[in-house]
C-alpha cells in the first residue's frame, strides 16, 4: 500500500535510507566540505559523473540529498535540488532557462525580491520580463513569442493572495510549449499539487513551512517530467543527450555549481525535521487562521479581510479547486489608513512585528512601508500594495490568545 504523505515525510523511502548510519533515527548532519576517496580511479569516476560518490559539499552532500529525496516524495517530482534560499532557487531556474534576448511572462503580483530580480537583475542581462494580467489569456498569448522561455506565477500571490486560474494558464503553456514555473512557497505540496496541473518547474522557499517554524533559510527546485526542453535553445545540447532530463542536467552540472548557492547541511537537517511535522502544523495553523479571519471580518474597525478559506474571499472558489480547501497562514486585513495600521501594530503584545510567515509565532507586517517602501505610489498601485493593508501570518499559539491580542490592539484605533 502506498503510504500517506505525512508518513513518508517522517520515514522517507525505505530504499533511500543510505544516509542513516549506526541505526540513527535522525539523519546525521554531514558538516564537511570535502570527501575522501579509496582510489584515484574512484575519484576520476566521481568527477566524470560516473558514480554517485560525494566529492565536495557545494556539489552534493548526504544530509542535503536526504532532504531532496523527501521533497521529491512530497511533490512527486522527477528531480529535486536544494539551494541556499528561495531566491537562489528562482535565480538558478531562470539562469538555466534564459539567455540574453529571451523573455519571461508573469504578473506584477510577486514576492518583493522576485519582482526586483525580474525588473532589475535579469533585465541588466537583457532577459526581459513581460508583466501582464495572468487572468487574461489573450493578453498572455499576445506576449508570447519565439523567445519566451517561461510563464511564472505564485500560488497564491504574496502578499495580494490572488489565485489565478492555473488550469487555463497551464493549458495555454502546453499549447504554446512554454515551461510553466510555479512558486509554491506559501502552501507547499501539502495543499497545492503542482504535478496535477502540468507544471514543469516548482520552486519553494524552504524558509517558510518546510523549515519547521522559520528555523533556517533554504530553497528547493522540483522538476517535473516535461517535453518542453526541446524548445529551449539553451537546452538543445542537453535535450539531444538526455531528453526529459535536459533541464535538470544543465542546472545541476553547470548553473547550480557555478552560482554556488548550496544549502548548508545544518539547515538541511532543520528542514528535514520541519518536514516531519508539516502536516500537523499546517492543519492547526489553518484552523487558527480561519477563526481569526472570521473574527476580523466581523470587526467594525476592519474594512476588508482576505483569507483563502473564507467564503467571502474573492478567490474562494479557486482556492477550493486548486488548494484542496487549504487556506495557509496568511490573512490580509485592511484598516482605515497607514496610521491606523501602525497604531494597531504597536499595541500588539504577543503577535510579533516581523517580516516572515509560516512561523510558529504569529507575525504582522505593513508591506507598503517595508517590503515595498522604495516603490513609487504608482508602482504600488499597479502591484495592489495598499497603504491601509496589513499582512498577518497566523501561528500556532492558542487561537483565543491571538484574537485577544488583535482585539485589544484594534480597540486603540
Ligand atoms: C519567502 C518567499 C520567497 C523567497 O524565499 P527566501 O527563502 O527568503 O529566499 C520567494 N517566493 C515567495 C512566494 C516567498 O514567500
Amino acid at each position: 500500500m502506498k503510504r500517506h504523505i505525512t508518513s513518508l515525510l517522517i520515514h522517507g523511502n525505505k530504499e533511500e535510507k543510505s544516509a542513516e548510519s549506526n541505526r540513527s533515527l535522525k539523519i546525521p548532519i554531514y558538516e564537511t566540505a570535502s570527501f575522501d576517496f579509496e582510489t584515484s580511479e574512484d575519484m576520476e569516476k566521481a568527477f566524470r559523473g560516473e558514480s554517485n560518490a560525494f566529492s565536495y559539499s557545494r556539489i552534493s552532500n548526504p544530509t542535503v540529498n536526504e532532504l531532496q529525496n523527501r521533497l521529491q516524495l512530497f511533490s512527486g517530482s522527477a528531480h529535486s535540488l536544494c539551494v541556499s534560499s528561495g531566491m537562489a532557487a528562482i535565480s538558478n531556474v531562470f539562469l538555466t532557462l534564459c539567455s540574453a534576448g529571451d523573455n519571461i511572462i508573469t504578473s506584477r503580483y510577486l514576492f518583493g525580491n522576485t519582482y526586483s530580480l525580474f525588473a532589475n537583475t535579469l533585465s541588466s542581462f537583457e532577459i526581459e520580463t513581460r508583466f501582464t494580467d495572468l487572468d487574461n489569456l489573450s493578453e498572455i498569448a499576445s506576449h508570447i513569442d519565439s523567445n519566451t522561455r517561461a510563464i511564472f506565477l505564485e500560488v497564491p500571490t504574496n502578499p495580494q493572495l490572488i489565485i489565478f486560474d492555473i488550469e487555463k494558464i497551464a493549458a495555454l503553456a502546453q499549447e504554446k510549449q512554454i515551461p510553466l514555473v510555479i512558486d509554491n512557497s506559501i502552501l507547499t505540496p501539502y495543499a497545492f499539487h503542482a504535478n496535477e496541473f502540468c507544471v514543469d518547474i516548482e520552486i519553494f522557499s524552504n524558509t517558510k513551512f518546510i523549515s519547521g517554524g522559520a528555523t533556517s533559510i533554504g530553497g528547493a527546485i522540483q522538476i517535473y517530467k516535461s517535453n518542453k526542453w526541446q524548445f529551449i535553445p539553451k537546452l538543445k545540447k542537453e535535450y539531444d543527450a538526455f531528453g526529459q532530463q535536459a533541464f535538470f542536467k544543465r542546472l545541476y552540472k553547470e548553473i547550480y555549481r557555478n552560482i554556488g548557492a548550496c544549502l548548508s547541511p545544518s539547515s538541511a537537517w532543520l528542514q528535514l525535521l520541519g518536514l516531519e511535522t508539516i502536516g500537523v502544523r499546517i492543519d492547526r495553523i489553518e484552523k487558527n487562521a480561519l477563526t481569526v479571519a472570521q473574527f476580523l471580518e466581523n470587526h467594525p474597525k476592519v474594512k476588508q479581510v482576505s483569507y483563502l478559506s473564507l467564503p467571502s474571499y474573492k478567490y474562494f472558489d479557486r482556492a477550493q479547486k486548486y488548494t484542496n480547501g487549504h487556506g495557509g497562514c496568511l490573512i490580509n486585513l485592511t484598516l482605515k489608513d497607514k496610521k491606523a495600521c501602525f497604531t494597531m501594530m504597536d499595541k500588539l503584545k504577543m503577535v510579533r512585528r516581523g517580516t516572515n510567515f509560516c512561523d510558529n509565532k504569529s507575525m504582522i507586517i505593513h508591506p507598503a512601508s517595508t517590503i515595498y517602501w522604495d516603490y513609487s505610489a504608482n508602482d504600488k498601485e499597479l502591484m495592489l500594495i495598499n497603504e491601509g493593508t496589513l499582512r498577518l501570518s497566523v501561528g500556532l499559539e492558542h487561537q483565543d490568545d491571538i484574537i485577544e491580542d488583535l482585539s485589544r490592539a484594534l480597540q486603540s484605533i
